[in-house]
């Protein structure tokens, strides 16, 4: 069913005040943007709280982020939604918020890779923390270059997280998501150890995924394929490196 109008916006405003409700923005930070087609884009204004954002607020925006129609200025943070939309034409909808644990992770430069939850490993596997930059300019936007197409969540070192969807409910809740699995691994850690899911369970988690048709990127997916990748234990991959030097040797 297509949507009119001011139904995407009015969805972009309950998001906005999710977003703000959770506590994973302050003040003005974060934004929302939702693709229409490939030329226009709805996205969430500058200097607005997410918490009090209103339909009429909302801007359309074209490929390069330029404002099309509306009141307000897009953020300039606009930029690394629409790498996002060029890179990624499987995504509609993109999230970026300063989820306080998630980025706390950044602050203190330990990865978010844990698998510890099926619901996150099924939905996210593990989430990248991409370099950091200056807002406002293309550091942002090239930071996220190396995981665009394996991942659907990012860290942004310093800064926050990015989440992308098919739609806009389901980039939220990959954001959601993070945070969550962020709050569980620093409890964990808190309590004293990080048991993390045995690889065996892992691989019948993606084969469980492969099963469900979930949309989206998953680092445990080959990307033609969709076959279990990169979730085999350290044991296996030494054997396999070794079986291959051996073969290249012809021994
Ligand atoms: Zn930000």
């Amino acid at each position: 069913m297509v949507k009119s109008v001011f139904e995407i916006k009015k969805e972009i405003c309950e998001v906005g005040h999710k977003l703000y409700a959770k506590n994973f923005v302050a003040a003005n930070d974060g934004n929302i943007s939702v693709k229409v087609n490939d030329h226009e884009f709805y996205c969430t204004p500058t200097g607005v709280s997410k918490g009090s954002l209103t339909p009429d607020m909302i801007i359309k925006v074209d490929a390069e982020g330029n404002k099309i129609e509306g009141k307000l200025n897009p953020s300039s943070e606009i930029k690394m939604h629409m790498r996002v939309y060029r890179d990624r034409p499987d995504v509609n909808a993109v999230v970026h918020a300063h989820p306080p644990v998630a980025t706390a992770f950044t602050v203190a430069d330990i990865d978010l890779d844990q698998y510890i939850l099926p619901e996150a490993v099924l939905t996210i596997g593990d989430v990248p923390t991409c370099d950091y930059g200056t807002p406002s300019t293309m550091e942002i936007p090239d930071s996220l270059e190396p995981y665009i197409q394996s991942h659907d969540a990012f860290l942004l070192r310093n800064h926050g997280a990015l989440t992308v969807g098919c739609d806009l409910t389901k980039a939220f809740f990959i954001m959601e998501e993070v945070e969550f699995n962020a709050i569980i691994c620093k409890h964990a850690m808190e309590l004293g150890a990080v048991h993390e899911i045995p690889n065996e369970q892992l691989k019948k988690l993606m084969e469980l995924r492969k099963k469900m048709h979930l949309t989206g990127r998953h680092p445990g997916l080959d990307l033609e394929e969709e076959k279990p990748l990169a979730v085999c234990s350290k044991e296996e991959l030494v054997e396999t490196i070794t079986k291959r030097v051996l073969e290249a040797l012809g021994k």
